[in-house]
């Protein structure tokens, strides 16, 4: 017995699945993908002055503990590079000249 949708009164009649409700589904899916995609893209990644990976964080955080570390008066070291997928990055180095810790140093590696 072939049933049409409420919801997609103009699809063709089916047994299962609306023709509609599906796209709808499909549309969603490539939707959020898409954000993920761009987020995971947005993220930065941070590591000490021997390369250890120390995390993550998003980009608008970054920009404001580089502007923090600016205004504290630590050395700021910048390069505009590509990675091997084209992805322009800033790299920025932050050196708090008062800290012994790891040599003061921040490295973030930010997408641009
Ligand atoms: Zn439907």
């Amino acid at each position: 017995m072939l049933q049409t949708c409420r919801r997609h009164p103009s699809a063709a009649p089916f047994l299962a699945t609306c023709s509609g409700c599906a796209q709808e589904l499909y549309d969603i899916e490539q939707a959020n993908r898409a954000r993920a995609e761009a987020e995971r893209a947005a993220t930065v990644t941070n590591y000490d002055c021997y390369g250890s990976l120390w995390g993550h964080d998003t980009v608008a955080k970054a920009r404001s503990d580089i502007e923090e570390a600016r205004e504290s008066g630590h050395t700021i070291d910048e390069w505009n590079v590509t990675d091997r997928a084209g992805q322009p990055l800033r790299i920025v180095r932050t050196t708090d000249p008062t800290s012994t810790f790891l040599g003061g140093i921040d490295i973030a590696v930010i997408p641009a």
